[in-house]
């Protein structure tokens, strides 16, 4: 590593934040000061309105460890820490949310388990000081729906505290809400995931940017979020059993139509063969989609060479292959 980076990057999202960011600063060096490892903070503001990008640029000219990244408008809280995560140099990246809702005084213990070896800690706020029902109750049932359908056994992805190894955050890409699944996806990567339970306060100052609508914002992430993390390279194999399943249940009314026909009936005046046709189309139609998924996913990693697999080390690295003909 270059002895230029710092050992931490901590990134916090920043929109209308004012009256938080300097007692939430000072907890901040306080905490990374007791630490004792070298550090950078990025603050990403994501087009504040409210002063909180002047409160900032007077953090950055009193603190040489404060960077600031300033969006252009408000992107969202996923692309406010994507910005932050692409201009960290860490080796250890920690997230926060910029409200004093999380408390820096968490990082050690954090930082702790990243020491045992894990690749992602992640925050539980157990005792979770918010409205119960606009987010304490949705949140609870997403989190328990979520880590059944991906298997991945935390209790709180919406956590926003985690503490992340960074070659982890570089092989992700963020897009819509998605830094709620960076556990997840990570996971899903080769990460090995641990949780600690972190202490969550009332916010004081400023206003929630959320409210219920995100709960459907989340429940449309799932499907996607299912395909990603086990048909991203075979995308066929979903859509194609899907599109069995359907001519299955065209076969099997097609069958009943030939039974009352057997038995008299005009086949103009059975319902089943509608019903039929209408599976054998949308059976029809889910190949092709599969089939165009394939090749969505063969433009996606041949233009951007992806591969389709992740390398955690290579032990005695050949040099690159020379042309043998040269
Ligand atoms: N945030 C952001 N952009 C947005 C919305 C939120 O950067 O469009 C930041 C916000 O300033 C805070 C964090 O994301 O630091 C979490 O937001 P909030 O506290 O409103 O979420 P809640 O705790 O209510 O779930
Ligand atoms: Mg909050």
């Amino acid at each position: 590593m270059n002895q230029h980076n710092p050992y931490l990057s901590v990134i916090l999202p920043v929109y209308n934040e004012a009256d938080n960011l300097n007692a939430l600063h000072r907890s901040l060096c306080r905490e990374l000061q007791a630490v004792g490892c070298s550090y950078e903070i990025i603050y990403c503001d994501d087009g504040s309105d409210d002063g909180s990008t002047g409160v900032l640029k007077e953090l950055a000219r009193s603190d040489p460890n404060v960077r600031i990244l300033i969006l252009r408008r408000n992107y969202g809280q996923t692309a406010a820490i994507s910005a932050g995560v692409d201009h960290a140099r860490g080796e250890i990246m920690i997230l926060l949310d910029a409200d004093l809702q999380n408390d820096p005084a968490d990082i050690p213990r954090l930082l702790q388990k990243i020491d045992e070896g894990y690749d992602i800690v992640s925050g539980w706020r157990r005792r979770r000081s918010d409205p119960w029902i606009s987010k304490k109750l949705p949140s609870r049932i997403a989190n328990k729906f979520i880590s059944w359908i991906t298997g991945v056994p935390i209790h709180d992805q919406g956590c926003t505290l985690k503490a992340y190894r960074s070659e982890i955050m570089h092989d992700i890409s963020l897009y819509g809400e998605m830094h709620r699944f960076i556990s997840i996806l990570g996971y899903w990567n080769g990460a090995k995931v641990a949780e600690v339970e972190v202490r969550h306060h009332p916010r004081q100052s400023g206003k929630s940017k959320y409210s219920l609508i995100r709960i459907f914002k989340v429940l449309l992430d799932i499907p996607l979020l299912v395909l990603l993390g086990n048909y991203i390279t075979r995308p066929m194999h979903f859509f194609g059993i899907a599109g069995i399943g359907f001519h299955f249940a065209a076969v099997l009314c097609a069958l009943r139509v030939a039974k009352d026909m057997w038995e008299g009936e005009q086949a103009s005046e059975n319902g089943f063969l509608i019903l039929s046709v209408f599976f054998f189309l949308v059976g029809v139609m889910t190949f092709m989609m599969g089939l165009l998924a394939e090749l969505t996913i063969r433009v996606y990693h041949e233009s951007q060479q992806k591969k389709t697999y992740l390398i955690r080390e290579s032990i005695n690295p050949a040099p690159p292959r020379t042309d043998q003909n040269e």
